[in-house]
């Protein structure tokens, strides 16, 4: 799967991605069923439509499918209202439907805050290596992507999380953007969706094999087309109130955040227009926006992968990846997780999606209150590890 000749610097050594196929991993720990191969399963890495339509420009998706994908990204971007119906569901006086219909998501997809026995069963005797999101999940999701930053109290949890545990940020950002805003060196990261992955030689305590650092960048033939693409959408959405293009590096970020709703079909068809001279690039929907990435077998889940074998864990059993994400993008390694039957997927929701995750957080990390449930979260790990490790 890794192909060699991607490796960029001369001194990268080359690592073997883990096979997607891992029929023999560990018994899973969860007490509810697992997606049939038919809901997620198989050896491509995909979703069904359902929860990942992807408009292939460059092949045979394109005119007549603008709706479904924009139905897609305002579905994965709940507004206001949606939260409050998801509110009402829980408190006392819920519309019966919606109340039916969250705890019925619940029951798939139960609280990771209720599962402190569960984690420290899973963990027992295995390196934890943490996997985060940074938008929706680090930081709170806010108008300007530029001011996305990652409070204090959050900052100070993942670099205590990151003491305990190898801990990567994975994001849709470009990998040196994500850095600013997390700022501790002492992490792995991943940006452009997993397109280009640092791997520093020293700064961790955590890697199994020694080596030389390694950058990974399986699209590094895309720049510049991505950069000719970037200028050419600043040009065409810049009659757009509120339309703003973020180059991610190996993709670009078409944010919808600030557009008002009824513009919202016309900036995607401009954009849509856009990408019918680039196919050999994709469209996909995220929360409030659009995604242009390569069309190259290669995304967070595979990405993930990357990273536990970089640090030696590939084929193992005495690793539990926990992954935590709040995006469409980050389904590709829930489904990962799931498929290897090893690790948490844990999804960040206010409202009922469809996801392969296992288990669920309502709350995005906005806390600058240090009671955060994400916080509580981390916590839980760290504890779990620490009862857990001479076990
Ligand atoms: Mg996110």
């Amino acid at each position: 799967m890794t192909n060699q000749q991607n490796v960029v610097v001369p001194e990268a050594r080359e690592i073997a991605v883990a096979a997607a196929e891992t029929a023999d991993s560990p018994t899973p720990v969860f007490p509810y069923p697992l997606l049939s191969k038919g809901g997620g399963g198989g050896d491509e890495f995909s979703l069904p439509d359902k929860c990942l339509p992807r408009l292939e420009l460059g092949g045979n998706g394109g005119s007549g499918r603008i709706n479904v994908w924009l139905e897609t990204m305002k579905a994965s971007s709940p507004t206001r209202a949606k939260e409050a119906t998801a509110a009402a569901a829980i408190s006392s006086t819920p519309c019966i439907a919606d109340q039916n219909e969250h705890l019925s998501w619940m029951m798939r997809h139960p609280s990771a805050l209720s599962m402190f026995d569960e984690i420290t069963s899973a963990s027992t005797g295995k390196q934890i290596v943490m996997f985060l999101d940074y938008d929706g999940t680090l930081s709170p999701i806010v108008n300007d992507p530029e001011r996305a930053f990652m409070s204090d109290a959050m900052r100070g949890v993942v670099r205590e999380v990151a003491r305990y545990f190898p801990t990567a940020i994975v994001s849709g950002r470009c990998r040196d953007k994500v850095y600013s805003f997390v700022r501790l060196a002492e992490l792995y990261y991943a940006g452009s969706h997993g397109m280009d992955i640092k791997v520093p030689a020293k700064g961790s305590s955590f890697k199994k094999i020694s080596g030389k650092a390694v950058l990974f960048q399986p699209a590094s033939k895309f720049l510049p087309m991505i950069d000719k693409v970037y200028k050419t959408l600043l040009e065409a959405t810049k009659s757009t109130p509120g339309a703003k293009v973020e180059n991610n590096k190996f993709c670009v970020s078409v944010h919808f955040r600030c557009v008002d709703d009824n513009r919202w079909l016309a900036l995607a068809d401009r954009v849509k227009s856009v990408l019918k001279e680039y196919p050999k690039l994709r469209l996909t929907p995220g929360r409030k926006v659009l995604e242009i990435r390569p069309i190259i077998k290669w995304d967070k889940g595979r990405a993930m992968e990357f990273l536990l074998e970089s640090l030696g864990f590939a084929d193992c059993n005495e690793v539990l990846p926990v992954y935590i994400g709040d995006d469409l993008s980050d389904e590709d390694a829930f489904k990962v997780l799931r498929n290897r039957r090893q690790g948490l997927g844990i999804l960040v929701s206010k409202v009922p999606k469809e996801t392969s995750a296992f288990y669920s957080l309502r709350e995005p990390s906005e806390a600058s209150f240090c009671l955060s449930p994400f916080l509580v979260l981390l916590d839980i790990f760290v504890y779990a590890h620490y009862i857990t490790r001479d076990t």
